[in-house]
């Protein structure tokens, strides 16, 4: 292919978002195999808090999976970028430190393809700020919603159950877990005790 402007260079932002049971993961692979495809160079980074299915991998509900590189955070994920990288993914970005955001547009200025996956809010329904931030910066976000498992209705939270009851608004954002913990919910049906 041959382009007018041959000083030209690749680079954008894609926000892969939604809540959990949405097919996200499933999406974030399916982009990064059809870039694959291509012959492109590919780095894939998650946050080392997520271990729920395999250290260095990045798995889907349907167990689908792809080779990722597990760092604590943006400064890391940095120093294990390789020059030639064409392509980076990064999965479950809403437990990155804030600067993730800033690193991510540098990266997409450099000419790279950055793919990005994570939850746009949190149990309460409350945003993540990193997806936030981010779904103004990229180029395209793809927001991708689940079934609410009470009514049938869509569902754009992510609902957390502690021994079956809604969790506390209190408790801690931050906990890894399946299905026995979380489900999709809609607006009217998603809960939150205080
Ligand atoms: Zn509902």
């Amino acid at each position: 292919m041959y382009f007018l402007n041959s000083k030209a260079k690749l680079g954008w932002i894609e926000v892969i978002t939604g809540c959990m049971f949405a097919g996200k993961t499933e999406e974030f692979i399916r982009r990064v195999v059809r870039l694959s495809y291509a012959k492109y160079k590919i780095q894939i980074f998650k946050p080392s808090i997520d271990n729920r299915y395999a250290e260095e991998k990045v798995v889907s509900h349907s167990a689908k999976a792809i080779d990722a590189i597990a760092v604590l955070d943006s400064a890391e994920l940095l120093t294990k970028l390789e020059p030639d990288t064409l392509v980076v993914g990064i999965d479950e970005v809403q437990f990155f430190d804030q600067n993730i955001v800033e690193t991510i547009d540098s990266l997409a200025n450099r000419g790279i393809i950055v793919i990005v996956n994570g939850l746009d809010k949190d149990f309460r329904g409350e945003p993540f700020l990193n997806v936030e931030r981010l779904m103004s910066r990229a180029e395209e976000v793809k927001k991708l919603h689940a079934i609410c498992v009470q009514c049938g209705n869509l569902a754009n939270r992510t609902q957390r159950l502690i021994n079956g009851q809604p969790a506390n608004y209190y408790d801690p954002i931050v906990l890894i877990g399946e299905k026995d913990k979380y489900e999709a919910r809609c607006r009217h049906c998603h809960e939150v005790t205080y």
